[in-house]
C-alpha cells in the first residue's frame, strides 16, 4: 500500500441543468454499495449552475460523494464578469477544482502560467486541485510527450511550497485519449505518472512525490477501468463521458 487514497472523478462539462445533476447523483448513490465508497472516495464535478443543488442534495441526504468543480479564476473577487472565484467555490462545499483540462487549454487559451496561477489559488482557498496535463497527438508522434509533460508539471509545482505540492492530484489525460473512444494504453498511462511524480521529485524531494496523487482519463469506461486500477501508480481515474449516466458511472466505479 502507498497510502494515496484513490480518487475517481466525473467530469460532467457543459452537460446537465441542474435538476438532470441531481437525478443523477440520487440514481448513482442508489446504485454504489458501501464497499464502493470505500474502495475510491468519488467526486463529481457538475457545471457551476448545478454545484448549490448538488451540495444541499449530499449534505442533505448524507451522501458520502465529494463536490468538486470543473474551473475557477485566480483572483478572490472584483471586476472579473462572468468568472467564479475559489472562495465562492469554498463556500459552496466544493473540494476538488479541476485545473487546465486540456479543453480549457485548447478551446480558451489557458498557458502555464494561467494553470499555475489557478492551481496556487485552488490550495490558497483550502480546496485540492486536480491539475490536468497530457500531449496531443502530434506531440505523441514526434515522441515529444515525456517532454510536455515535464513542462507542464515544472508550471504548475514550481509555483507551490511542498506542504501544497503533496495534496495536489495531477491527472495524466493525454489530449488523443479525451472523448476519442482510444484510451491510452496501461503502460502509457504508468509511464505518465513516472513522468509526473519525477518531476515533482526535482522540485520538492522523493517524499513529497510519493503523496502526490496521479489519475488516468482519457476514453475510461467499464471495460478498462480495472486495468487502469490495477497499475500502482495509478491513484485514480478521471471520467468524462462515462461520468454522464449513473449507470454508466458506477459500471467504471464497480469494475
Ligand atoms: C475528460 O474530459 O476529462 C475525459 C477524460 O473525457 P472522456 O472520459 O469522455 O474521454
Amino acid at each position: 500500500m502507498n497510502g494515496r487514497c484513490r480518487l475517481i472523478s466525473g467530469n460532467w462539462k457543459m452537460n446537465l441543468n441542474h435538476l438532470e445533476a441531481i437525478a443523477l447523483v440520487q440514481k448513482l448513490h442508489y446504485s454504489l454499495r458501501e464497499s464502493d465508497y470505500r474502495y475510491a472516495e468519488i467526486s463529481v464535478h457538475p457545471p457551476f449552475t448545478a454545484l448549490r443543488s448538488i451540495q444541499l442534495l449530499l449534505e442533505t441526504d448524507r451522501v458520502p460523494i465529494s463536490l468538486g468543480a470543473q474551473n475557477t479564476y485566480f483572483e478572490t473577487s472584483g471586476p472579473f464578469t462572468g468568472e467564479v472565484s475559489p472562495s465562492m467555490l469554498n463556500k459552496l462545499g466544493v473540494k476538488y477544482v479541476i485545473v487546465g483540462h486540456s479543453e480549457r487549454r485548447d478551446i480558451f487559451g489557458e498557458t502555464d502560467e494561467v494553470v499555475s496561477k489557478k492551481t496556487k489559488a485552488v490550495l490558497d482557498a483550502q480546496m485540492i486541485p486536480i491539475v490536468c496535463v497530457g500531449e496531443s497527438l502530434k506531440e505523441k508522434q514526434e515522441e515529444m510527450t515525456e517532454a510536455v509533460l515535464t513542462h507542464q508539471v515544472e508550471a504548475v509545482v514550481s509555483g507551490v511550497n511542498s506542504e501544497g505540492c503533496e495534496s495536489l492530484v495531477f491527472a495524466y489525460e493525454p489530449k488523443w485519449a479525451i472523448g476519442s473512444g482510444m484510451p491510452a494504453g496501461a503502460s502509457d498511462a504508468v509511464r505518465g505518472a513516472e513522468v509526473i511524480r519525477a518531476t515533482v521529485s526535482k522540485f520538492h524531494g522523493e517524499e513529497v512525490a510519493s503523496k502526490v496523487r496521479v489519475q488516468y482519463g482519457g476514453s475510461v469506461n467499464s471495460a478498462n477501468a480495472k486495468e487502469f486500477m490495477e497499475q500502482k501508480e495509478i491513484d485514480g481515474l478521471l471520467v468524462g463521458g462515462a461520468s454522464l449516466s449513473s449507470e454508466a458511472f458506477a459500471a467504471v466505479i464497480q469494475a
